[in-house]
């Protein structure tokens, strides 16, 4: 009806009203078209993001996040953005692809919201007054830019050069994380997958998390510590155990003293039976300190020796994987889809 009144119109009025409003309507389409087109790909825009975790992004934009260093176990307070690039800078070396570092920032500025959410709605009892903390086994690893530098220094490396890498992958994606359900997800990662990362139930148990599924990564074998082995005396191998489990007995001269029982379609070790005791992968791993999970094991006449495939839990995306994905012309998003099953990049800026 409007439309009709307005055609009505156009035709009763005089020529140069209707040049300029054709020529309004010619400057909107020109304008408007591009965002029509762009939006929603890739990276949609905020707006497709769920008011509560959009408005803790913005609350730590605006004011400072809280991060314990372990190290000094001082408090300091520091931006999102400052606080991402010390934990790239820790968590993977800078002379990695460009792709791979701006994935890590990405994944590292998603698995850091995932993490003060969590925080904020079930509480923190490691440490209450921070919102994350330097340690990696329970936040991520930091280094602050000073540290950091001198480290390389120390090394006789390229510090500023490196630097410049690690806020450029930063820096270019300014607000950026992976989300699932308009969550942010629990972006796990780890240094070498041996192949194949690991759905995460079969590591820490609990129940499946659809973007956490095992994935095949080539290329893994070009880490320096791809493989490693550990081993111990007869009696290192029983003290160990025995103090972990303290009704541990076992008897060395038997062929299958020591068994795998189970092992994940990655080839994990699900489950091992050593002597009189049953554990899990996990466990054995935490016990011996073996690199990963993926190991075999050598009997010999007086010492026990793993032999151990990967670096990390395996679980999300694998590093050196993201490396060789990178240098097969992967930009960070393919990169991170790669890893992470059926998930929205987000742009929350
Ligand atoms: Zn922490």
């Amino acid at each position: 009806m409007h439309i009709l009144i307005l055609f009505e119109y156009m035709y009763n009025m005089k020529k140069t009203r209707y040049y300029i409003i054709m020529y309004v309507l010619a400057i909107v389409l020109v304008f408007a078209l591009p965002n029509i087109f762009v939006k929603g790909n890739i990276l949609p825009n905020k707006g497709q993001y769920n008011n509560e975790e959009k408005n803790i992004y913005d609350f730590i934009e605006t004011t400072n996040i809280k991060v314990l260093l372990t190290s000094t176990n001082q408090v300091v307070d520091m931006g999102l953005e400052e606080y991402i690039k010390g934990v790239v800078s820790a968590e993977m070396p800078a002379s990695y692809e460009i792709e791979a570092l701006k994935a890590q920032a990405v994944v590292a500025r998603t698995y850091s919201l995932n993490k003060i959410i969590e925080h904020k709605n079930s509480g923190n009892t490691l440490h209450p007054d921070a919102d994350v903390c330097t340690d990696s086994t329970h936040c991520q690893a930091y280094l602050d830019k000073e540290n950091r530098i001198k480290k390389w220094n120390d090394k006789g490396e390229d510090a500023l050069q490196l630097w410049d890498r690690i806020e450029e992958a930063v820096l270019s994606t300014n607000g950026v994380i992976i989300t699932y359900n308009a969550q942010p997800i629990k972006a796990f990662f780890h240094a070498n997958s041996g192949g194949k990362t690991e759905n995460v139930e079969l590591v820490w148990g609990g129940g499946e998390i659809p973007y956490l599924k095992s994935v095949e990564t080539s290329g893994e074998n070009n880490y320096n510590q791809y493989s490693s082995n550990v081993s111990f005396t007869y009696n290192e191998f029983k003290q160990i155990m025995k103090e972990k489990y303290p009704t541990f007995e076992i008897d060395f001269s038997k062929d299958d003293c020591i068994s795998i029982d189970d092992r994940s379609d990655s080839d994990r070790v699900q489950k091992i039976t050593v002597g009189n005791v049953s554990i899990s992968g996990t466990d054995a791993r935490k016990i011996f300190g073996l690199k990963s999970t993926n190991f075999d094991f050598k009997k010999s006449e007086d010492k026990i020796e793993f032999f151990v495939i990967g670096y990390g839990h395996g679980v999300g995306m694998s590093q050196t994987g993201a490396n060789e994905l990178a240098k097969n012309g992967y930009d960070y998003i393919k990169i991170i889809h790669h890893y992470y099953n059926d998930v929205d990049i987000i742009n929350m800026e």
